[in-house]
């Protein structure tokens, strides 16, 4: 494959065959995903040849294999010119994302209680495969939760407007159709709101390590050495379920619309079609879990703040980086309606956008990136002119499967490590952290490089690990 170094941190794959689009990668030549069987690249040609593509078929930094599209990528289809929707460029973990929260304490502060917080943590949060949440809800109010998202937590009153103001959407996506949410994806999401899952999914203490934007980190609430919380989890098997239901519904519906793949895994229908409507709604659905979900993880690790450590915590930002969304972009000068899919990337936009919470209005929105329990993970912000229709990083991405890992790695020396570099662990089994090891991912330091000097983003904070709690 032709491979064009077009500018600094940006590669083209030239139009060939049936693209109707480039492919653009934003990366350096160090995080190119060149290790051995990842077919990112090739993933990235193949969703430019989906009708109604327009502009470029985006890579991110972070991009690696995944389900159909890669993840870290980002495409955006005409909704007017029968563009697609396909589940795939969504990904799996409907809305899964980040929430940050900052607490009213510093690093030192924390220090003698970090053990006695971490316990707690660790014992309050529901996490790995299996059942257990924090809210246990019946049918009606799963209804809500599907409607209306951290809205309704907080109606409930599982938090305050205030963290709603600092949610994307204001905590609900519109246009939830629980109606296209199958009983067997009800079920599964029953009995796991407010739950963290396993695998990727985490509750992480952090310091602020640095800053690099002093205006841009007062204004999120983020000072050096202040203690951060980091929460990373989707929609859970609710969103799993609508997503293996929907390709499903899409890989018979594609013929009729005279619409052919190179690999099934790529399944769509126009956006405007009873299929891809059906899909959007259980989607926003499966959003709208997600962002409640999220919600009710923060509030579980604030009461445990509260008790250990006698100070609350406050909301940054939260941010799905699996999603797609109807926006309005300008493709050569013209504002067209576009279906962005962003599938392992974040939304990040620029300062003065009318969707930005007023008083982060001057500054941008907050991008939140994880990186891994045993290094760092940054702030970011959006900026002014950046591309991939204001969108970047999502994290570190993988560069060795779970196996691939697992074979490498010994849990329990891991575990040591992490705990000799004053990092607690709780959760999960030793064979789970060693899938998550460091070295099963890029280095999250040249990522963000990379995705600054791409001019997507700007780095405001940098983060430490203090205490993880793996799903
Ligand atoms: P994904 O959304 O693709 O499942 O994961 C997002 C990112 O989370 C990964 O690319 C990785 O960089 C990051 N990540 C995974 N586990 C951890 C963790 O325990 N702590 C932190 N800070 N980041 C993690
Ligand atoms: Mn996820
Ligand atoms: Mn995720």
């Amino acid at each position: 494959m032709e491979i064009v170094e077009d500018g600094p941190f940006r590669y083209r794959i030239p139009q060939h065959g049936p693209m109707r689009v480039p492919g653009v990668v934003f990366a350096s030549r160090y995080v190119l995903p060149e290790a051995a069987g990842d077919q990112a690249l090739q993933q990235v040609v193949n969703v430019a040849t989906l009708p109604g593509i327009v502009e470029a078929s985006y890579a991110m930094p972070d991009v690696h294999w995944g389900y159909g599209f890669p993840i870290g990528g980002v495409a955006a289809t005409d909704v007017g010119a029968s563009g697609v929707i396909s589940p795939g460029g969504v990904g799996f973990d409907i809305s899964c994302g980040v929430r940050l929260l900052a607490a009213g304490c510093d690093r030192q502060e924390l220090a003698p209680r970090l053990q006695a917080l971490m316990d707690v943590l660790g014992h309050r949060t529901p996490r790995g495969p299996g059942r257990g949440a924090v809210w246990h809800v019946g049918r009606s109010q799963l209804d809500h939760i599907l409607e209306d998202g951290a809205r309704y937590a907080v109606e409930c009153g599982h938090g305050v407007q205030r963290d709603l103001n600092r949610c994307e959407d204001e905590g609900r996506l519109a246009g939830a159709l629980a109606a296209q949410v199958s009983t067997r994806a009800i079920d599964r999401g029953l009995c796991q709101v407010g739950s963290l899952g396993s695998g990727n999914h985490f509750l992480e203490v952090q310091a602020v390590e640095a800053v690099y934007d002093p205006d841009a980190a007062r204004a999120m609430g983020l000072h050096e050495g202040q203690v951060t919380v980091m929460i990373h989890c989707g929609s859970r098997g609710l969103g799993h379920q609508i997503c293996t239901d929907h390709v499903r519904t899409m890989d018979q519906a594609m013929s009729r619309y005279g619409i052919s793949v190179s690999d099934r895994q790529l399944a769509c229908v126009p956006v405007e079609s009873p299929e891809g409507r059906a899909y959007l709604g259980a989607m926003a659905a499966a959003s709208n879990y997600a962002r409640a979900n999220r919600q009710l993880l923060a509030e579980a690790a604030g009461d445990a703040f509260e008790a250990v450590c006698g100070c609350g915590l406050d909301l940054v930002y939260d941010i799905s980086h699996n999603t797609a969304k109807t926006e309005i972009h300008r493709v050569d000068g013209n504002p067209l309606r576009l279906c962005v899919h962003r599938k392992g990337a974040t939304r990040a936009l620029p300062p003065g956008h009318p969707d930005l919470p007023h008083d982060l209005a001057t500054v941008g929105q907050p991008v939140l990136i994880p990186g891994t329990m045993g290094t760092a993970s940054y702030v970011l912000v959006g900026v002014a002119g950046g591309g991939a229709f204001h969108s970047t990083c999502h994290g570190a991405g993988r560069v060795r499967s779970r196996h691939a890992a697992a074979r490498e790695v010994d849990g329990r020396q891991l575990r040591a490590d992490l705990e000799r570099h004053g990092i607690a662990v709780r959760g999960t089994t030793l064979r789970g952290l060693a899938e998550e090891a460091p070295l099963a991912y890029k280095d999250i330091d040249a990522v963000v490089q990379a995705s600054e000097g791409a001019g997507l983003c700007r780095k405001v904070a940098r983060l430490v690990p203090l205490g993880v709690v793996k799903g």
